[in-house]
């Protein structure tokens, strides 16, 4: 046995292997010293090999996929060697011989198919990343839903593109650049290296028009000879990873480059879109407008959400769709009422393509076309906006397949196919047959019970069943003198006693066990008859299927956010083709529904107009103070552009947006020591980024730029970065900043207009209004905010007396260092002030000098005395 797994491990050096020994998967050598801390489990030894003990470690089976993903999790890859033949089988060949084993699947963190493994309501993607001289391509499969796509990418592009996908493991051929292993590696997926022969574009034609069964792959599209590259990984890898059985794959969808706004990954981050900068998928923007049923519909929000289009009919199209259930509300309540009744197909249906399904499985596709039955039903074919019709149009259509389903299968199938008990009765004459024998059978034991229990005058005897014996009868062992003997002993053939009960059989128990056996073993090959009979339809029809799935999804989708809309009350935004930016009383999503809900004080809506026309203002220069809400109102107008072109209402009363085509948000010392750059370091890299990057339908959020250096250097960096802006880039911007001194430059630049953000000072301190106005803050209050932060007061003060001293010198002769030098004095902690002398009784000064352990009794007494006298 020992060699068959040191045979079988060689071909899976990077594996962990589950080797199945019954019902147990155990792991051998330094496979098992991993697994056993990576699981916490216990490890022990088994056997020597070269004279060492072999370390081991097992799960057992039942439990397995629970190990599985914390293995998977901790970035482990699991390869499943399972036995292919009955021990009895391999008993035949000789007392020696080994089970069959080889693995069956090798687990991946980018292949994982379990519902227990994947997340219900997040696409699990797997990417691959060619590159042919000049050109690259990204190409993405979500095994657990069979959706396929790739992109051309220039080796700039991948960052933003794997930012956008979050895959979790990436191909790439072996050796790769630092470069290219960093970029992955920094959006935490797993990188996997494969031969070159993995990505050879021509093998890679070949694999795809195989595996779609067409002769050529121009149907689908015209891809490059990279992008075919980067697929046919994809293919081959998924063929080494599930042995052979390949998932449902759906045809692979060429997705242009300029077809949607680009995000790179720190805008991403900083906007929070789907994660907030700590990691939460709490707080993002999100888990705050994610009101989907399905997870497929989940899926396809945060698809969108990630990924919002730059193509004007598409948006309009997806904007036409919600405006039709916020018009139609009977029909979205209809709607999202049904949608809780159905299940995920996409995900049963790979799992019935790659068969690790159970009946569970079969079900859900027999809910699911009943669903979508019931939900083109309740639409109704009357105008229809275009997305809304398409998707009704793929929901019908599937009784035959319905019916096939509903007559075989019962209302709610056991999980595992292996017990039966999932096939309808009335579908096969034979099946029932073999039932009724079955269960006929298991009543005529009981029958059998009583009656030996009086045969024996035993109340306690009892027939009953495990998988060594079969069928027995059990007595308590002490009756066993009396079964034991004449003429009970006739009757009964002793089998086993054990510590507590003796058991028995008789020939009329055997006769009838084998016929249940034989009636239950038919039963269940009947079974695995209906079994494949079932799956194989489901298959079959596998493309149709995922047709229905993706229009649930879609429409799941936009009845989700025409809720949004109508429970939020936002407004639906008017897209152009042009670059206006005006939002009329705009809210930021998250932070107005976490006031709302902490009922803490309610969210100030601003307007912000950064339309690009003659003389208006297409650059922002926002100042304020620190708490004042800057941050909140740059963030608010880029999700608001996010949220419009993903196709959603937005958070104003009014919107017109024209489509943004990259969308880059900065902020100013965000710590990165996960990367060990300098905080300024990222900021300034992340800003040339911008600078040298963004178009003229960019839109581009600043805060705080520059504030990671010395004073006159950031000042200098950040007036720099501003006059690009409005010269070079010609982009819609908004730039929140400290330096107060930048906000003359509005005299210079003609695009340029001040804005700042209200607060009221009131007795010493300040209140925040979070009104956004034009014109500049007269000052930046940071030394209220700081008390307000809880600053020692000593400190305040002292902060209030320097920054007096250096806004004087500023008015006299501009030197701020000379004057604060050579005018104040030297700072000092107030030192406590010491105790004062208190004024002292005449009874307390004689008291402190007395010593009560040098008293006698008298003189105690005359000093009593003395001290009434001073009274
Ligand atoms: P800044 O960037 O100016 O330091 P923030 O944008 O971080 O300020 O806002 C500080 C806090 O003020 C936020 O946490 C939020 O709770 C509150 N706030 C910001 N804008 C608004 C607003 N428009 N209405 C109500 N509260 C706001």
């Amino acid at each position: 046995m020992m060699a068959q797994f040191l045979e079988i491990k060689a071909e899976y050096p990077n594996a962990l292997l589950f080797y199945r020994m019954g019902d147990f998967y155990e792991m051998f050598f330094d496979d098992a010293v991993m697994a056993a801390q990576a699981l916490d489990i216990a490890l022990t030894k088994r056997g020597k090999h070269q004279g060492q003990d072999i370390p081991m470690c097992g799960v057992p089976v039942h439990a397995a996929e629970n190990y599985l993903l914390t293995l998977i999790r901790k970035g482990f890859r699991v390869g499943v060697c399972e036995q292919l033949e009955d021990p009895a089988e391999a008993k035949k060949r000789g007392s020696k011989s080994v089970v069959k084993r080889g693995v069956v699947r090798l687990v991946t963190p980018g292949t994982l198919t379990e519902d227990s493994l994947l997340d219900a309501r997040q696409h699990n993607f797997l990417c691959a990343f060619a590159s042919i001289r000049d050109s690259a391509a990204l190409a993405w499969v979500d095994v657990s839903t069979g959706d396929f796509h790739v992109q051309s990418c220039p080796t700039v592009g991948l960052s933003p593109l794997l930012a956008r996908l979050a895959p979790r493991e990436v191909l790439v051929g072996d050796s790769p650049d630092n470069w290219l292993r960093d970029t992955i590696e920094e959006t935490g997926a797993a990188v996997t290296e494969l031969a070159r022969a993995s990505f050879d574009s021509t093998a890679a034609g070949d694999r795809l028009t195989g595996l779609f069964g067409v002769k050529s792959l121009d149907a689908f599209g015209n891809f490059a000879r990279v992008e075919l590259a980067a697929m046919g990984a994809i293919v081959d890898y998924l063929h080494i990873t599930q042995k052979g059985k390949l998932p449902l794959l759906k045809p692979p969808v060429a997705e242009a480059t300029d077809t949607s706004m680009r995000i790179d990954a720190a805008t991403r981050r900083n906007l929070e879109l789907t994660r907030t900068i700590s990691g939460d998928r709490t707080g993002a923007l999100l888990s705050v407008i994610d009101k989907t049923i399905t997870g497929s519909g989940a899926r396809l929000l945060e698809t969108r959400l990630n990924n919002p289009s730059r193509h004007l009919g598409t948006v309009r199209g997806r904007l036409d769709a919600v405006s039709f259930f916020v018009d139609n509300q009977q029909v979205k309540n209809d709607l999202r009422e049904t949608l809780r009744k159905t299940p995920d197909m996409d995900r049963a249906l790979t799992r019935l393509s790659l068969e690790r399904a159970g009946p569970r499985d079969i079900a859900a596709i027999r809910d699911g076309l009943t669903s979508a039955q019931a939900i083109f039903d309740l639409i109704g074919a009357h105008d229809l906006p275009d997305l809304v019709a398409d998707a009704r149009q793929a929901l019908a259509g599937h009784g035959n397949l319905i019916g096939f389903l509903n007559e075989r299968l019962v209302e709610e199938p056991p999980l595992l196919a292996r017990d039966g008990g999932f096939t309808a009765s009335g579908y096969r004459a034979d099946l029932d047959e073999a039932r009724t024998l079955r269960d006929e059978g298991r009543k005529v034991i009981l029958g059998l019970q009583k009656d030996y229990a009086e045969l024996a005058g035993v109340t306690a005897l009892k027939i009953k069943h495990n998988n060594v014996l079969g069928y027995f009868i059990e007595t308590p062992a002490t009756h066993a003198p009396k079964m034991l003997a004449a003429p009970l002993s006739d009757t009964f053939i002793h089998r086993q006693t054990t510590a507590n009960a003796v058991r028995f059989t008789t020939l009329e128990l055997s006769e009838l066990e084998t016929k249940i056996l034989n009636a239950g073993g038919r039963a269940l090959e009947i079974e695995r008859e209906v079994y494949s009979e079932l799956s194989e339809q489901i298959v079959s029809q596998g493309a149709e299927i995922g047709q229905a799935a993706k229009s649930i999804a879609e429409l799941d989708l936009q009845a989700a956010l025409a809720e949004l809309a109508l429970s939020e009350d936002w407004t639906r935004p008017a897209v152009s083709d042009d670059r206006r930016f005006k939002i009329t009383a705009g809210r930021h999503p998250v932070v107005d529904a976490a006031l709302r809900k902490q009922a803490s004080g309610s969210f100030v809506a601003n307007d912000c107009d950064l339309s690009d026309a003659q003389d208006s203002k297409r650059l922002w220069l926002l100042t304020g103070p620190n708490m004042a809400g800057k941050s909140t109102f740059l963030r608010q107008n880029a999700l608001i552009a996010v949220l419009a072109q993903m196709g959603s209402y937005v958070p104003a009363d009014q919107a017109e947006i024209g489509l943004v085509s990259q969308l880059f948000s900065r902020v100013g010392a965000s710590d990165d020591l996960a990367r060990g750059r300098s905080t300024f370091m990222v900021e300034m890299v992340e800003t040339a980024a911008i600078l040298n990057q963004a178009d003229q339908n960019a839109l581009v959020i600043l805060d705080e730029i520059g504030r990671g250096t010395a004073t006159y250097d950031g000042l200098s960096i950040a007036w720099a970065t501003l006059e690009h802006l409005h010269e070079g880039n010609k982009c819609r911007a908004l730039f929140a900043t400290h330096y107060h001194e930048l906000t003359q430059l509005s005299s210079k630049l003609d695009h340029l207009m001040n804005a700042t953000i209200a607060v009221r000072e009131w007795e010493g301190d300040i209140i925040f209004l979070h009104e956004v106005r034009q014109g500049a803050a007269d000052r930046s209050y940071g030394v209220q905010v700081a008390q307000l932060a809880g600053l020692p007061a000593s400190v305040v003060e002292r902060a209030r007396v320097v920054l007096e001293a250096l806004e004087k010198g500023d008015r006299e002769d501009g030197n701020k260092a000379k004057t604060l030098f050579e005018d104040l004095p030297l700072f000092a902690v107030k030192p406590q002030a010491p105790p004062q002398p208190v004024k002292q009784s005449k009874v307390e000064e004689i008291l402190g000098e007395v010593l009560p352990d040098d008293l006698s009794p008298k003189e105690a007494l005359s000093l009593v005395y003395q001290l009434k006298e001073t009274l």
